[in-house]
């Protein structure tokens, strides 16, 4: 994974490949976007040292989950011209799975929080709409999957932080029962 090289222009743009980080067999994992510029990208852990990564982090500490597994669709930071972050493409999405998926069959968790719209549809599928706290099941298996807002949506203001509390507070339910 470290030295993947499938998509050209993430080759380019990438301070380092940020594999997923955690526990090696976690209660929850959760799966974000891609490694952001200020966090992952430059210190090699998915949701840390940037805005997002605080949030998160201190959610699931706040809300008492103990072993947590935290990647990303795709593991590189995505840049465009200018060097701002922009979405990833369909391509080097699809490029990206294959890591996904080995971290998800190395960690085996049973609950998958997908943190917004895209982590949510590349894994409950291309047509599942996204409601947050809705669940799915991974490919039909004994993985439950629930959509999440993703923390830079609470950060630039759009949902309130005592909700996405309270929406950490029943994902624990869920992993504890
Ligand atoms: N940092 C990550 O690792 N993933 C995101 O989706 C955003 C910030």
């Amino acid at each position: 994974m470290l030295s993947c090289r499938r998509c050209a222009a993430l080759v380019r743009c990438r301070g380092q490949v940020v594999p997923g980080h955690g526990a090696a067999q976690a209660q929850v994992m959760f799966v974000g976007l891609a490694p952001g510029r200020f966090g992952g990208d430059r210190t090699g852990i998915p949701f840390s040292g940037d805005r997002s990564g605080k949030l998160l982090r201190e959610m699931i500490q706040r809300s008492g989950l103990r072993s947590v597994f935290i990647t990303n669709v795709i593991r590189c930071n995505p840049k465009d011209r200018r060097g701002r972050n922009r979405n990833p493409t369909r391509r080097e999405i699809a490029n990206c799975r294959r890591y996904l998926e080995a971290e998800i069959g190395l960690v085996k968790p049973r609950l998958i929080a997908c943190l917004g719209q895209v982590a949510w549809r590349e894994l409950a599928g291309k047509t599942a709409k996204f409601r947050p706290m809705s669940g799915a099941l991974l490919h039909k298996e004994n993985v439950r999957l629930v959509a999440m807002y993703h923390p830079a949506y609470i950060n630039r203001g759009n949902y309130s932080e005592c909700q996405y509390l309270e929406d950490f507070a029943h994902l624990r339910q869920l992993a504890d029962a």
